[in-house]
C-alpha cells in the first residue's frame, strides 16, 4: 500500500500551528535537520518514505488528550512510541508519511515503586536503564527483566510484545494495570483500575470483563500513558549457566530436556538458543556452533540441586558441555560485562548494538524474522532446517536466536543489509516478506514485523476468510473513526486509507 504522499498537506500544516500553540515551541520538532533522527534507522540512507512531519513530545496526560484534540480537528494522524528504539522493526518511523509522531521521551518518570509487592508504576518514555537506576538508587530489592538493549521504553517494549531473559522475560505478561487515552480523548483505566481507587489496580491482571488491556497491545486503538509492571525479587544468588555443543542434531534433544526442566520449574527464566554466535564472552562455541543460555535464581542450596538437574539432563543429550558463572551479591551482578550475564540479569547495557556493527559494518541494518513454532525438539530442528534452506534461496547468511517460552519456541533470524545500497537494501526487505510468506505456509506464524511488513503479515492471517482483520476494523472504526491512530500499524487501517482509498 503506496500511501505516502496523499495526506492532505495543508491539514498537517494547520495541525503543526494549533499544536505548537497547545504545547509550545519547545514540544514540536519540525526541522528537517532534526526530523532525520526520527527515520528508521535500517531504512536505506536518504529513504524519505516514512519520514514524518513533525514530533510532539507530551509532557502530561493533558497533553496527549491535547494532541488527540487537535488531530482530530485536522484528521492528522499520530503515530506514538515510548522511545523510538524499536530498531529492526521501524525504530520512530511512522508507517504513512507526513504523520505527527508522538514522542514519550519527556514522560519518563517512575511514578511509583513498592517494594512489598514487587511492581513499578511507570509513564510510557521510562526507559529499561531509568528503571534500573530508578531501583538500585531506591535500594529496593528487585530486578527489572531488560530486552538485549537498555535504551529502549519498558511501555514500547511491552506493548509490542517485547521480550526479556529474566523470569519477568515475558514481558506482556508483568503488564498490570494500564491508563490509556482514548481516540476521543477519553481516559481510561483497564481492569481493576476501572474502579476509582482500586486498591489492586497493579496487583490484578484480570478484569470484571471484558478484559480490555489486550487491546492496546500491537494496534492502534490507544495511547497508553501509565503501565503497572510487576519486577521480579533479588534473590539470594543468581547463576548464568549455558551449554554448548556444536552438532544440528542435538538440538532436538536439548530442546526437550530443557523443555522438561521449565515445566518441573528447575529453569524458571527464558532459555536462548543461539548459532553461529561470535565467541564474546570466551565461552561460546564460536561460528557453526550451538549454545543455550539460561539462569537460575534463588537460594543457595536449591541452586546447586537444581544446577545438578541442568548438567545431567543436557549432558544425558550427547557431546555437550555445560557451564556456569555465579553471581552472589548485587555488586557483582551489577559490575559484570558479559552480555548474557546482564541480560539475563536484569542489567541494562547496548553491547550487543555495538556487536551488531562490529560485526556488520557501521552503517548495517537488519530485520527480524520473528516467527513462533512448537516447544518441541523435532520441530525447532526443522524450523532450522527451513530457514537454512530459505536464507539460502536468497543467498543471505543464516543465524539465529531461539527463545525457549512456555510452550512455543520464537525463532528469531536476522536479515542484514548495507544500507548505504539503497537496491541492497531494498532486497533485504523483499527476501524478508517472502520468507514471511513460506514461513506461514510451514504453520509458523511472525508475531511482530517493521513497518514496512506489517500489511505482509497481517494477510497471513487468514482464517475464515480474515477474520481477524474484519474485527480490527470494525473495532477500529469504532474507537477511532477519523484515523488519527498510528494508522497501518499491524496492517489495521482505517475505512478512508483502506485499500489505497486515501
Ligand atoms: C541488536 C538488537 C537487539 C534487540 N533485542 C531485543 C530483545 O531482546 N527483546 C525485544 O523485545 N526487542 C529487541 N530488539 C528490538 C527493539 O530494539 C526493542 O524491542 C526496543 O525496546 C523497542 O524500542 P522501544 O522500547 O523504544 O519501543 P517504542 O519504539 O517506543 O515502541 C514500540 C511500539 O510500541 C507502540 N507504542 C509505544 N509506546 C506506546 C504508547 N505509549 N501507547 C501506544 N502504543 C505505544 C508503538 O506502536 C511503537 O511503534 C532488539 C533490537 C536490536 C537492534
Amino acid at each position: 500500500m503506496t500511501l505516502t504522499t496523499r495526506l492532505d498537506e495543508s491539514s498537517v500544516s494547520a495541525a503543526i500551528v494549533a499544536l505548537t500553540e497547545a504545547l509550545g515551541d519547545d514540544n514540536v520538532i519540525t526541522s528537517a535537520g532534526e526530523l532525520l533522527d526520527y527515520r528508521d534507522p535500517y531504512d536505506y540512507k536518504g529513504s524519505d518514505e516514512y519520514t514524518g512531519a513533525a514530533v510532539v513530545t507530551p509532557e502530561k496526560v493533558g497533553d496527549v488528550q491535547e494532541i488527540v484534540r487537535i488531530a482530530n480537528e485536522f484528521r492528522v494522524p499520530l503515530w506514538t512510541f515510548g522511545q523510538g528504539r524499536n530498531y529492526a522493526y521501524g525504530g520512530p518511523a511512522p508507517r504513512v508519511k507526513g504523520s505527527i509522531q508522538l514522542s514519550f521521551r519527556k514522560m519518563n518518570r517512575v511514578l511509583d515503586v513498592d517494594d512489598e509487592l514487587a511492581y513499578a508504576v511507570v509513564e510510557p518514555g521510562v526507559r529499561f536503564q531509568d528503571l534500573y537506576d530508578h531501583l538500585r538508587e531506591g535500594g529496593y530489592r528487585l530486578w527489572p527483566s531488560i530486552p538485549d538493549l537498555g535504551w529502549g521504553s519498558v511501555v514500547g517494549n511491552t506493548l509490542d510484545s517485547g521480550r526479556g531473559y529474566t523470569r519477568y522475560g515475558d514481558h506482556p505478561s508483568t503488564q498490570c494495570g494500564m491508563e490509556v487515552v482514548l481516540a476521543n480523548g477519553e481516559l481510561l483505566r483497564t481492569g481493576m483500575g476501572g474502579l476509582s481507587g482500586s486498591k489492586v489496580w497493579h496487583l490484578f491482571r484480570e478484569s470484571y470483563g471484558p478484559n480490555h488491556a489486550g487491546l492496546f497491545f500491537q494496534s492502534n486503538f490507544g495511547i497508553v500513558t501509565k503501565m503497572g509492571v510487576w519486577l521480579m525479587r533479588a534473590p539470594e544468588v543468581y547463576v548464568s549457566g549455558w551449554a554448548t555443543w556444536r552438532d544440528d542434531e542435538l538440538v532436538a534433544g536439548a530442546v526437550d530436556a530443557l523443555r522438561e526442566l521449565m515445566f518441573d520449574g528447575v529453569i524458571t527464566n527464558q532459555p536462548l538458543l543461539g548459532f553461529g554466535g561470535p565467541s564474546e564472552s570466551g565461552r561460546d562455541p564460536g561460528q557453526g556452533g550451538w549454545m543455550v543460555r539460561f539462569a537460575l535464581y534463588g537460594r543457595e542450596p536449591v541452586i546447586e540441586a537444581q544446577y545438578a538437574l541442568v548438567r545431567e539432563a543436557l549432558t544425558r543429550v550427547g557431546d555437550v558441555r555445560v557451564g556456569r558463572r555465579d553471581y552472589r551479591g548485587d555488586e557483582e551482578r551489577c559490575g559484570t560485562t558479559i552480555h548474557d550475564d546482564k541480560v539475563q540479569g536484569g542489567v541494562p547495557g547496548l553491547e550487543l548494538l555495538e556487536m551488531f556493527k562490529r560485526l556488520n559494518g557501521e552503517d548495517a541494518g537488519h530485520l527480524d524474522l520473528s516467527a513462533l513454532g512448537p516447544l518441541d525438539g523435532a520441530d525447532v530442528l526443522a524450523s532450522i532446517r527451513l530457514r537454512r534452506e530459505l536464507y539460502d534461496r536468497h543467498g543471505l547468511p543464516y543465524g539465529a536466536g531461539i527463545v525457549l517460552l512456555q510452550r512455543s519456541a520464537l525463532h528469531i533470524s536476522p536479515v542484514v543489509f548495507d544500507t548505504r545500497d539503497e537496491q541492497a537494501t531494498r532486497a533485504g526487505y523483499a527476501a524478508y516478506n517472502a520468507m514471511v510468506e513460506d514461513l506461514a505456509k510451514a504453520g509458523y506464524p511472525v508475531y511482530r514485523t517493521n513497518i514496512q511488513s506489517m500489511d505482509v503479515v497481517a494477510d497471513q492471517f487468514d482464517f475464515g476468510d480474515h477474520a481477524q482483520r474484519r474485527l480490527n476494523e470494525r473495532l477500529k472504526d469504532l474507537l477511532d473513526p477519523n484515523g488519527i491512530l498510528s494508522p497501518g500499524k499491524q496492517g489495521i487501517w482505517p475505512a478512508h486509507m483502506r485499500d489505497g482509498a486515501l
